[in-house]
């Protein structure tokens, strides 16, 4: 059962000479309920990757099936809709709301969908990333493990098919990283919930069930069960 797929994927900036090939032919599926880590040197296409599966960005040819549908193929009103309610985002500077309490942070893909929060399915997040105390604290009074925590609940709460995260750890200590990506894998393990990570930290790599490693806009690994050791 796939959740998305890149099929022959291309992505250039630019043209000619001058051209960029960030994608060269990516072929990829990810499948529905595991949490795959992508990996790769600074440049090798991981971020392009990330936003041509999640409609961020369009690509140069190729495809990627999300949920079975060309998502290629859909105007900027479908792509937005799409994201909106298939798809949560988890990013390294947290990107939560300042003026917003963590409750209304959390809410607020329901809040932009029109929708009721849904304050059973919040506790329940909550409760199991231990913030539900903090919920009417601001962005400035939580750490910073506890905003990434808060980030995780709204990047839930709507139920997508899939979580893309952007460097969930790149601004945590390494304890904070720890406590977040074994929230992050008990989520996957417990809701069956799709996630696909890019990072460049082997620690954080380790919580996935999948490791592709990015060079120069190909795979060139694909590791199951990684390991930090075997992704340093
Ligand atoms: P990574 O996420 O692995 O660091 P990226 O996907 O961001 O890599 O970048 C892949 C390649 O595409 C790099 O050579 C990068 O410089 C280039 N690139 C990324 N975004 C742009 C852009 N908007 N314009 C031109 N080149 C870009
Ligand atoms: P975590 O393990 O989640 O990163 P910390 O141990 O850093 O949490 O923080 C402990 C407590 O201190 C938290 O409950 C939080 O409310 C408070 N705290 C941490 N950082 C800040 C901050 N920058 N501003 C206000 N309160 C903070």
């Amino acid at each position: 059962d796939i959740a998305v797929q890149a099929i022959d994927l291309v992505k250039d900036y630019g043209e000619g000479d001058n051209a960029v090939h960030a994608l060269r032919h990516v072929n990829v599926a990810f499948e529905r309920g595991k949490f795959t880590a992508i990996m790769g040197p600074s440049g090798s296409g991981k971020s392009t990757l990330m936003h041509a599966l999640s409609g961020l960005d369009t690509v140069t040819s190729g495809h990627v099936l999300f949920g079975g549908q060309d998502i290629t193929q859909f105007n900027d009103k479908e792509l937005t809709l799409l994201r909106r309610t298939n798809i949560g985002f988890v990013f390294q500077s947290f990107n939560l709301l300042p003026m917003f309490t963590a409750e209304q942070n959390i809410l607020m893909p329901l809040t932009l969908a029109g929708k009721k929060p849904d304050t059973q399915w919040l506790q329940t997040l909550t409760t199991q990333l231990g913030i539900a105390d903090r919920l009417q604290h601001r962005p400035s009074e939580l750490s910073g493990g506890q905003q990434q925590r808060v980030a995780i609940a709204r990047a839930f709460i709507a139920h997508p098919r899939v979580v893309f995260a952007d460097e969930p750890t790149g601004a945590l200590d390494t304890i904070s990283s720890a406590e977040v990506m074994g929230m992050l894998r008990r989520f996957v393990k417990e809701m069956g919930q799709t996630v696909i990570m890019v990072t460049h930290d082997a620690a954080a790599a380790s919580y996935a069930d999948r490791a592709l490693v990015f060079a120069d806009g190909r795979i060139v690994a694909d590791v199951a069960n990684p390991t930090e050791e075997g992704m340093t």
